[in-house]
């Protein structure tokens, strides 16, 4: 993730991410900074969901998935992922609220260290379910909105489901939970963003992060929606004349992008030329953030147990739970894509590879994989220049 908010404005510095590491209580704001290797963990708790989206990496549904990891088994992660320290539990779909014992994990993970948060398509979330949640122990929850609502509902495939969405934010908003909107960015929609921005200031919303599209599950037919490089370079200038907009204008709200790690460079880029004296301290943070996450401060549990680098990565498992304990996953020297991941920068090839930048970017893997048939080819959704690439940060 790129903290734009958190980067430009000053929010978060060096000094102020290493006192929290030493004291081991990384407030939310900072983790994104993290130089501690415990991983962020995302379970798809469930593969059910009440819309149809169509850049669902999980290519959820209303079937019946009946081989889904059961309350005793999920507990049992739980114990292992709080036995790690893991900061984060991020309960993800499909559509998490359509799991009956969401509330009793929720609770169990708070209750044993684990900060949860809830990924959601917000539709659900009636007063009543808002402070069910709220009382389940989650800080957080992110709600999915695509644009205007006319593309949200197209995209979603279900009539209404904008309103619903936004019904769930407010609902969620007034039991004293913070929300935020995710947005996942395509050709098509971008222009909508504009909106959402206008949004988000409105309705009060704190946060905002921008998901570049990943080529994987539904969303792997949409590479050719994907934006072109000029407009993703367009994209990234509007989000940081916005971000220092809305800062002039005193709202409160931390804007983010994520899965395209290029922004940081870019961000960095921007900073030497326009805002000098945070430079040096963006780029350390970037530095300690590392790049792309993925089986290194990310991991992703699937419906059925099996364990991926990130939640998009479904072209090859790690393990399955509970056949092998969550540790022996995690932690096996042995296996050699997480060798790998961990040492990316020796495995990336093309552009990504005599790129001055990967350690603190690395590409998305997952894009390289699906255009080019290769997981450590360079990023297709790369919008720097070779000159870009070329000078050392
Ligand atoms: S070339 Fe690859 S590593 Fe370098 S900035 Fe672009 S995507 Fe990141
Ligand atoms: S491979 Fe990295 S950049 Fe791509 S979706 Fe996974 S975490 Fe994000």
């Amino acid at each position: 993730m790129i903290g734009f908010s958190k980067l430009l404005t000053g929010k978060a510095t060096i000094s102020a991410t290493l006192r929290a590491e030493q004291c081991g209580s990384m407030p939310p704001h900072l983790l994104q900074f993290s130089t501690v290797k415990r991983p962020i963990v995302v379970w798809n708790m469930t593969r059910r969901c009440n819309l149809r989206c169509r850049h669902c990496y999980l290519e959820a549904g209303e079937g019946d998935y009946g081989d889904e990891l059961t309350t005793l088994q999920a507990r049992r992660l739980i114990e292992e992922l709080a036995e790690m320290r893991v900061p984060v539990l991020l309960f993800s779909g499909g559509e998490p609220l359509l799991r009956k014992d969401l509330w009793e994990l929720a609770e169990y993970a708070s209750s044993l260290g684990i900060r949860p948060g809830l990924s959601t398509n917000g539709t659900l979330i009636t007063p009543e379910v808002a402070a069910k949640i709220k009382r389940s122990g989650f800080a957080y929850v992110g709600i999915s909105i695509d644009g205007r609502p006319e593309t949200h509902d197209n995209f979603r495939d279900v009539p209404n489901s904008f309103s619903r969405a936004l019904d769930g934010i407010r609902n969620a908003q007034d039991a004293g939970l913070n929300a935020g909107v995710r947005f996942t960015v395509n050709r098509d929609y971008y222009q909508d963003l504009p909106f959402l921005l206008d949004l988000v200031e409105k309705e009060g919303i704190r946060r905002f992060c921008l998901y570049h599209l990943v080529y994987a599950g539904r969303g792997k037919g949409l590479a050719e929606k994907d934006l072109t490089l000029a407009q993703k370079r367009e994209l990234v200038n509007f989000l940081i004349e916005q971000t220092n907009l809305l800062r002039r204008k005193g709202v409160e709200v931390e804007i983010l992008t994520t899965d395209n790690h290029a922004d940081g460079v870019y961000l960095y880029r921007w900073a030497l030329e326009h805002l000098p004296e945070r430079a040096e301290e963006i780029k350390k943070l970037l530095e300690f953030h590392g790049g792309c996450s993925a089986g290194v401060k990310m991991v992703n549990v699937g419906p059925e147990g099996y364990v991926y680098p990130c939640q998009f990565w479904r072209s090859g498992y790690l393990g399955k739970f509970p056949e092998k304990t969550f540790q022996e996953i995690w932690y096996n020297e042995n296996n050699s894509l997480l060798r790998a991941l961990r040492n990316k920068t020796d495995y990336l090839k093309g552009k990504c590879g005599r790129c001055k930048h990967s350690a603190i970017c690395g590409g998305c893997r997952i894009r390289a994989e699906a255009l080019r048939g290769d997981v450590w080819e360079e990023d297709p959704a790369c919008y720097l220049t070779e000159e870009e690439i070329a000078s050392p940060v």
